[in-house]
């Protein structure tokens, strides 16, 4: 059995998000809080907790975040400029929900992957 999660409540329609994109493995939807003008969660329906438990039998829907992250960056006009795709684990790298997503974010320039640290 795996853990429900919030991010599995938003797959199933339990919690109201506006979803851009959904099938029998993958769903995509605007993130809460957009850090730029497209901001764009995608998930794989069954979550998998982090990168870190990831298994070869991910392998498919995994290549699925990318492909249905590639179409959204399309259909969301970002494709020509650029976005970036943004995975994080676990506590050091600022993941709050434990269920694996792939972050889509484009409509201006990024800057620096990382902040400084002064
Ligand atoms: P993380 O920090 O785990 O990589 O990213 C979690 C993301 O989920 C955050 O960008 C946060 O704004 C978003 N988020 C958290 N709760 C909700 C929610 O209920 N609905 C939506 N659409 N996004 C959420």
């Amino acid at each position: 059995m795996t853990t429900d999660t919030l991010f599995s409540k938003i797959v199933r329609g339990e919690i109201p998000a506006d979803i851009v994109y959904q099938d029998d493995t993958v769903t995509a939807f605007r993130d809460i809080a957009p850090q730029a003008p497209v901001h764009i969660l995608v998930i794989p329906n069954e979550p998998i907790a982090t990168a870190a438990d990831v298994e070869p039998r991910h392998e498919p829907v995994l290549g699925k975040l990318f492909t249905v992250a590639r179409q959204i960056a399309e259909s969301e006009g970002i494709a020509e400029n650029g976005y970036r795709l943004i995975v994080n684990c676990k506590e050091h790298g600022g993941q709050e929900v434990p269920h694996l997503h792939l972050h889509l974010l484009g409509g201006r320039p990024l800057g620096r992957m990382l902040a400084h640290q002064d």
